[in-house]
């Protein structure tokens, strides 16, 4: 159920058709728009009567809602969600630029690229402390030393921070330290996880699962939505197809798809998207070009030592390049098309 208010509904008449949603066991989510307040309605296990709403002051209209989701759709929220980030914002104006190594390894590595990517203007700085790898033997991450090296690089650079979490016990240790809680493919259905982000203060950036599709990755940020956290933003890192020329196929069709549906910004990681150093660039020129609100990128200062995804990482030069060249590429298309 979508309850959508009047434009000139008060402040009291939202709060009034709030207490009746909760009164009735359900939960209410309060999305104010540029026009008006729409009020999301979940925890209903069959259809609610429309017409117990239709009648309370400041209500336009009740709209069952027939798709899987609600929360995450334009129906509930026309307008674009930028989720901010302190001074930074995901999903507004500016590209939003995440780059730094896929794991944290030392301080010395950390700040070495942290230096590039904060004169390069992003705002924010990417690195893991926790890696999902494939086998058990791989590099896992420093762990909480690693969060506390990404603590110290935003306090020398004011870069914002991006950071896994694999766990329930990692969400809270990211949210001591990091800025942004990154959930990665390989838990896009760990409804737990996604219950506990669901639960954090701290903005959430949901990589698309290996081979799950739009409505499922859309579900899982309904997940993390229906929990009260709004600030979610999607990001394409590519899917497993037939094809191996590539690591995962970067799946740029997404981003038109989710605009078609969802007002929730989209970032593209043609890093994890390709595998393959050569292909970040034009796959990250293309991402921007079809719309993308942001770029996640894997550099590192010396990628042939790195440890982990180093057939990926682009020199600290390559990067510089590519973001002088997917700003150029966003000042002719910006602002992103919608629709
Ligand atoms: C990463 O960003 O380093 C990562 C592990 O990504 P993904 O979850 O997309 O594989
Ligand atoms: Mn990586």
């Amino acid at each position: 159920m979508l309850i959508v208010m009047k434009a000139d509904a008060t402040d009291e008449d939202v709060a009034h058709v709030v207490r009746v949603v909760t009164e009735l066991g359900y939960k209410a989510h309060t999305l104010p728009g540029a026009n008006r307040t729409a009020i999301g309605v979940t925890g209903n296990q069959g259809a609610v009567d429309a017409t117990r709403f239709e009648t309370l002051p400041g209500v336009a209209e009740a709209i069952r809602v027939t798709k899987p989701y609600k929360l995450i759709s334009l129906d509930l929220k026309p307008e674009k969600t930028i989720v901010r980030v302190g001074d930074a914002a995901i999903g507004g104006d500016e590209l939003a630029l995440i780059a730094g190594p896929c794991a944290i390894e030392s301080r010395a590595q950390a700040f070495a690229i942290a230096e590039t990517v904060r004169r390069s203007g992003a705002r924010f700085f990417r690195g893991g402390a926790y890696k999902p790898r494939t086998s058990p033997y791989a590099f896992q991450g420093l762990g909480e030393e690693g969060l506390r090296i990404l603590a110290d690089v935003r306090e020398a650079y004011g870069l914002k921070i991006v950071t896994e979490a694999l766990d329930e016990h990692g969400v809270d240790l990211v949210e001591r330290y990091g800025d942004v809680l990154q959930l990665g493919a390989r838990n896009m259905q760990n409804f737990s996880l996604l219950r506990r982000a669901g639960r954090s203060p701290l903005p959430v950036l949901l990589k698309r699962g290996l081979a799950a599709t739009l409505d499922e990755w859309l579900l899982a940020a309904e997940y993390i939505m229906a929990e009260g956290n709004y600030n979610v933003i999607l990001c394409e890192r590519g899917i497993r197809t037939f094809a191996q020329h590539t690591r995962n196929t970067l799946d740029l069709a997404a981003i038109p798809a989710v605009r078609r549906v969802s007002h929730l910004p989209v970032v593209i990681d043609p890093s994890h998207g390709t595998g393959k150093n050569y292909m970040v660039t034009p796959l990250a020129r293309a991402g921007v070009a079809t719309g993308a609100d942001g770029l996640i990128i894997e550099v590192h200062d010396q990628p042939e030592r790195a440890l982990s995804d180093g057939a990926q990482a682009l020199t600290l030069a390559e990067y510089e390049q590519l973001v002088s060249e997917v700003r150029a590429i966003h000042e002719v298309i910006a602002p992103a098309p919608v629709g």
